[in-house]
C-alpha cells in the first residue's frame, strides 16, 4: 500500500492504493491555501492517518501530485500561483518526519502521466504523451519507459507552446498559446463573444454547456466546438511532430465530451504531419477517472523509489 496526496488550488485529496492502482480508501477536503501552508499539511497529515487507520494498513511510501512549478528532487515547491505562501515549503521532508517513510513528489501532470503510462490507456507502451485539458492545457511525457524532466528535474509545460503569435495574452508573458486557444476557458470566452447576447440570456454558458447546445444542433455551439477541436487537432500535431510517441492520452474536464473533438482532431493530424509516421501514433482517451492524480501519487513513488518502468513498445 502506498500513500497517495493530490495537492490542487481548490482541494486536496488524500488516499490508499494498492499494489493493482487501485483506491482502497479516499478523503478530500478543501484546500484553503490562504489559511497557510502548516494548517494545509497537518490537514493532510491528519487525512492519511485516519486513512490509515480505516483501511489498518500500514504504508511503505508517500506520493505526492501537486499543482504549480515544483522541484521533484528536493521535494519542494518553487512557484506556486496557486498555493501563495506555499514557496519553498517541503511536504515531502514534513509527511516523511511524521509517518517515517520516504515520499515523493511530483507536478500533477507528470504524476497524471505516469498512472496512464501503468495502469490506464497508455499500458505497455514507452513512448507516451499524456494531455489534460480542462480550465488549463498540462500533462506529462514518458520517454524509453521513463518520465522526462527538464533541466534540474523540471516539468516541460507544452500547453504553452505557441501557435498564434499575435493570438490571446496568455498567464505565462506570451500570446496564442496552446492553452491559451483551446482549454475550456477559451472556448466559453469564444462562445460569449460570437453568439449573440439575446441567445446567451445573460447567462454564461459553461464549455459542458457549449457541447449539450451543439449536441441540439445550436450553430454557433457547433462552430465552437469545430474551434475546439481544430486547434486541439494542431496542438497535437505539434506534440506528434516533436515527438513521435506510440500513444497521445487524452484526459480532463473537456475530454467528457471528446465524441465531439475526435473526428476534427483526426481530420487536422492527417491533413498534416507528413514527414512522420503519425498513423502509427495512437490518440487514445485516458482509463483511469477521477482517480488518475491519486493513482499517479502513488505510482511517482514507485517510479522514484523502486525504478518502476513502462514497457518497451
Ligand atoms: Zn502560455
Amino acid at each position: 500500500m502506498i500513500g497517495a496526496v493530490d495537492i490542487g488550488g481548490t482541494k486536496i485529496a488524500v488516499g490508499i492504493v494498492d499494489d493493482g492502482g487501485r483506491v482502497v480508501r479516499r478523503a478530500e477536503a478543501p484546500t484553503e491555501a490562504e489559511r497557510g501552508y502548516a494548517v494545509g499539511i497537518s490537514k493532510i497529515a491528519k487525512m492519511l492517518r485516519e486513512a490509515l487507520r480505516e483501511t489498518g494498513a500500514a504504508v511503505r511510501g508517500i506520493g505526492i501530485g501537486s499543482t504549480g512549478m515544483l522541484d521533484p528532487i528536493r521535494g519542494e515547491w518553487l512557484d506556486v500561483d496557486f498555493l501563495p505562501g506555499w514557496e519553498h515549503k517541503s511536504p515531502v521532508q514534513d509527511l516523511s518526519r511524521e509517518f517515517g517513510v520516504r515520499v515523493a513528489m511530483e507536478n500533477d501532470g507528470d504524476a497524471g502521466a505516469l498512472a496512464e503510462a501503468y495502469w490506464g490507456a497508455g499500458k505497455g507502451k514507452s513512448r507516451m504523451v499524456y494531455v489534460t485539458i480542462g480550465t488549463g492545457i498540462g500533462g506529462g511525457i514518458i520517454l524509453d519507459g521513463h518520465l522526462y524532466r527538464g533541466v534540474a528535474g523540471s516539468h516541460p509545460e507544452f500547453g504553452h507552446h505557441v501557435m498564434e503569435a499575435s493570438g490571446p495574452e496568455c498567464t505565462c508573458g506570451l500570446r496564442g498559446c496552446w492553452e491559451a486557444l483551446a482549454a475550456g476557458c477559451s472556448m466559453e470566452k469564444w462562445y460569449q463573444e460570437h453568439c449573440p447576447a439575446e441567445d446567451q440570456n445573460g447567462k454564461v454558458v459553461t464549455a459542458r454547456g457549449i457541447c449539450d447546445l451543439a449536441r441540439k444542433g445550436n450553430g454557433f455551439a457547433k462552430q465552437a466546438v469545430e474551434r475546439e477541436g481544430t486547434y486541439l487537432g494542431l496542438g497535437l500535431a505539434n506534440l506528434i511532430g516533436m515527438f513521435v510517441p506510440d500513444v497521445i492520452v487524452l484526459g480532463g474536464g473537456m475530454m467528457q465530451s471528446a465524441d465531439l473533438y475526435l473526428g476534427k482532431i483526426r481530420e487536422v493530424i492527417r491533413s498534416g504531419c507528413r514527414f512522420v509516421p503519425a498513423e502509427k501514433t495512437q490518440i487514445a482517451l485516458a482509463s483511469l477517472g477521477e482517480d488518475a492524480n491519486l493513482i499517479g501519487a502513488a505510482m511517482a513513488w514507485r517510479h522514484r523509489y523502486e525504478q518502476e518502468t513502462f514497457a518497451a513498445g
